[in-house]
């Protein structure tokens, strides 16, 4: 039984891990999945938020943002729409992302795309919680 799989997350930008992990929870969209080594294969919807995952014995963590996660025989592989390390959140960018998205939520326009402002919204809030969760 192997003791650990490769953890690979890419945004269509850039490549952002490549590690060998023991463990990982990752934020689908119908919930926290908790993969270890030789987990069953499966294909999944990502969400919203933080992914942690345990690499030579240390707890380490980034946040993701919808895409899909592909679990192969230790192999996991997550293409997310954005992610990003937590250390490197703009915390006023998401404020500032978080009142736009409300503000296009509340008003009363016909040309604002809700389920857009919805899903930005939802962005701006997990990061600004992760952000608390780290600290
Ligand atoms: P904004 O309206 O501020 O651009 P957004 O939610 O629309 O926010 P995304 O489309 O999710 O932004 O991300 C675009 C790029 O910007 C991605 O590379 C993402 O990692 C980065 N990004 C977005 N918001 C932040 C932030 N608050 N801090 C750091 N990087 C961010």
């Amino acid at each position: 039984m192997a003791s650990t799989f490769r953890l690979e997350i890419a945004t269509p930008e850039r490549p952002l891990l490549n590690k060998e992990v023991s463990e990982a929870q990752i934020p689908a969209e119908t919930g926290y999945l908790g993969i270890l080594p030789d987990h069953a294969p499966l294909l999944a919807e990502l969400g919203n938020g933080l992914l942690r995952y345990k690499t030579g014995g240390k707890e380490e963590s980034l946040i993701v943002h919808e895409g899909f996660i592909e679990v192969l025989p230790n192999h996991v592989r997550i293409l997310a729409t954005a992610a990003e390390n937590v250390s490197d959140i703009d915390v006023k960018r998401a404020e500032a992302a978080y009142e736009r998205a409300l503000e296009r939520l509340t008003i009363n326009v016909d040309d604002v795309d809700k389920a857009r402002a919805k899903r930005a919204l939802e962005r701006a809030e997990s990061r600004l919680s992760a952000i608390k969760s780290v600290h």
